[in-house]
């Protein structure tokens, strides 16, 4: 990955969160405050416009830049969230050109920090039951022998199955956890646009 590539990527999330506000939206009516859509709308808008100018030098200048913009920017739970997973991986591609295990590493980092900010682990219904089946299956298929664009799409189909299966949990984290068992039977807001943001990461490389 290198710069045009991660600024590739970036700017499919946010063209996948544009055409995507409204169901982020509808997802979060049903077990949050409906503003997960334009959330993330604001979030990515914000992110365009700061890296329309900005000379990044590295992938992670590009990803780092993109995290502290979704941190400032965002004022519900995923903004913190995306915002440190964001720069997490960004710390890790310092170099001109990642390959395809420091992509691994950073997008391993980026969990960790998503997970140490908002302490959910798998089954929670949260971001996390996205992310994490995506950074095994990205990882499984480098172990296969599989290059970044294999890895990227094997981490995105994981990403959507993980998302889907959310429907059938209890939200532990969140506001959706404030609806106790009536959270059950809706996907998760956070973990559809982290499919998204796995998805956008297929397309570019693909
Ligand atoms: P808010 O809940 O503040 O309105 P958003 O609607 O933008 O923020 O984001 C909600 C999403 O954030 C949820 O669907 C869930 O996936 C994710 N989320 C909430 N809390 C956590 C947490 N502690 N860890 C991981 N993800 C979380
Ligand atoms: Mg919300
Ligand atoms: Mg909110």
């Amino acid at each position: 990955m290198d710069v045009a590539l991660a600024r590739a990527w970036v700017e499919a999330i946010a063209e996948a969160i544009d055409q995507h506000t409204d169901q982020l939206t509808q997802l979060d009516s049903a077990v949050g405050d409906a503003d997960h859509g334009a959330n993330m709308r604001r979030g990515f808008t914000a992110v365009r416009a700061a890296l329309a100018e900005f000379p990044a030098e590295t992938p992670g200048d590009v990803l780092v830049r993109t995290g502290s913009t979704l941190v400032s920017s965002v004022g519900g739970a995923s903004g913190p969230l995306y915002g440190s997973a964001f720069r997490a991986i960004g710390k890790v591609l310092t170099g001109p050109v990642a390959d395809a295990g420091q992509v691994l590493s950073g997008l391993t980092d980026g969990l960790a920090a998503v997970q140490r900010l908002g302490a959910a682990v798998p089954g929670d219904k949260t971001i996390v039951d996205a992310y994490t089946p995506a950074v095994a299956a990205f990882e499984q298929e480098l172990w296969d022998g599989g290059d970044l664009r294999a890895a990227a799409a094997r981490a995105a189909d994981a990403a959507e199955e993980g998302m889907r299966a959310t429907s059938a949990l209890q939200a532990r984290k969140g506001r959706a956890s404030y609806l106790g068992s009536r959270s059950v039977g809706h996907q998760d807001p956070g973990a559809t646009s982290t499919a998204l943001v796995f998805r956008a990461l297929a397309e570019v490389t693909a």
